[in-house]
């Protein structure tokens, strides 16, 4: 009898049977609150009656028309209905199957674009785990560990995170802007400067969000030297943060867009989008794949984007994301191990520290544990682990918003007391 391999770790012991909405059940048919949503990739819930329709019409029709040998009408269809939410001018898409390779592709695209070599990452930044994703990865050694040498021509620069350095949001702007600046003058000059990745909110990094400032100051400097900027809205996208895209929060223009996860409901889908000028300066056919733009995986995007505005996902999300992340507040307010909640709309974070102040991954971890156990299933993220996420679908509702922070308050006062 064959084994998974301990390679593949598991954050809960859940073996989930089904899953409906914001429930997920395992084998016995006990019944969890999913607030990981597959790392917040099921955002229309589990098995959405009308994602489940369009996935199985379309696995009666076609299942795999290969996007290099022939076009097939989901594909068409989701190009064209992209328009609808895509930054405006980002209009030429490419698709691949996972975040990590959409973000290859935009490395590719600007790599080829600009013929410069190096790329600029945001310190506590993911980017993925195949080795040039992994090169741009930032937010935790466990992700390179072992795995070196890894991709050259990355530099990483501070990303504007106010809790780690201690200092306000202004403080640690002026710091990554001038640091920033820096580099450019000692070690990666413009000239040589492809790209800057960033996330508009650090996910497996600790739920950061960054700032309108600090992302005008990418734009700027983008735009003074001829440098790309590729945002990764791998995890913030599709009304995640409450708002269609992270980076309408903050004004910020990307070069490149990169999509996946919430985009297909749980289907491997992942694109990039940027302007057709951008994508004219790429070398026409050098990007493929045997899996991308799945026709099945398309059809649901389809249907991913009907229920989104259908049922007002992305106002749901801020607004449910409001009243979540003041009931978590109310839960830190009474343990002083939990020193911060933040986020924007279903993505909120809970950073645990000790009496010294420093990250607690170990008390983070027990809460997270602990939680399971009594039926709400949670992640956590951050450098040291010391962050507890919550990322529920975007349909949840009030009530299972006020159950979801009973039981945390519960299992967080169980580990801390
Ligand atoms: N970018 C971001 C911001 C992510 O959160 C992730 C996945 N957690 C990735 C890229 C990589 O996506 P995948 O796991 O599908 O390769």
């Amino acid at each position: 009898m064959a084994q998974l391999s301990a390679i593949l770790k598991q954050a809960t012991g859940v073996v989930a049977a089904r899953g409906e909405g914001v429930y997920l059940y395992d084998e016995d048919d006990r019944r969890y609150l999913d607030f990981t949503a597959g790392i917040g990739v099921t955002s229309t819930g589990h098995c959405h009656p009308k994602i489940v329709e369009a996935a199985q019409k379309q696995v009666a029709t076609l299942i795999h028309g290969q996007y290099t040998t022939v076009m097939h009408r989901p594909l068409l269809t989701l190009v064209d209905r992209l328009g609808e939410v895509l930054p405006e001018g980002l209009d030429r898409m490419f698709f691949a199957n996972s975040g990590s390779e959409a973000i290859e592709a935009a490395l590719r695209l600007v790599r080829q674009a600009t013929g410069r070599p190096n790329i600029i990452t945001f310190h506590g930044g993911f980017h993925g785990r195949t080795v040039a994703a992994a090169s741009l990865t930032s937010s935790g050694t466990k992700f390179r560990s072992g795995f070196a040498p890894l991709m050259a021509g990355v530099h990483v620069a501070p990303f504007p995170n106010p809790t780690h350095y201690g200092w306000s949001v202004e403080q640690a702007t002026d710091f990554a802007l001038k640091e920033l600046d820096y580099l450019l003058q000692t070690l990666s000059a413009p000239n040589d400067t492809a790209a800057f990745f960033v996330e508009p909110v650090l996910g497996e990094g600790g739920y950061v969000p960054g700032n309108t400032r600090f992302f005008a100051g990418l734009r700027e400097r983008a735009d003074q030297y001829g440098i790309q900027l590729v945002v990764d809205e791998v995890q913030t996208g599709w009304g995640r943060t409450g708002k269609f895209w992270g980076e309408d929060h903050f004004d910020l223009k990307p070069d490149v867009l990169v999509t996946a996860k919430g985009l297909a409901s749980g289907f491997p889908l992942s694109g990039i989008a940027a302007s057709s000028e951008l994508m004219a300066k790429a070398w026409p056919g050098s990007q493929g794949g045997t899996y991308g733009a799945n026709a099945v995986a398309c059809a649901a995007a389809i249907a991913t984007l009907d229920v989104i505005e259908e049922e007002k996902l992305v106002e749901n999300s801020a607004a449910r994301g409001a009243e979540l992340k003041d009931a978590l507040a109310k839960v830190a307010a009474d343990h002083p191990q939990i020193t911060d909640v933040r986020g924007l709309g279903l993505l909120i974070g809970n950073e645990f520290r000790d009496a010294d102040g420093n990250p607690d991954g170990k008390t983070a971890s027990a809460a997270q544990q602990e939680a399971a156990r009594r039926g709400l299933l949670l992640l956590t993220c951050g450098p040291w682990g010391e962050v507890v996420r919550f990322i529920p679908a975007l349909v949840l509702d009030s009530d299972q918003v006020n159950e979801a922070a009973r039981i945390w308050g519960e299992a967080v006062a169980a580990v801390t007391s």
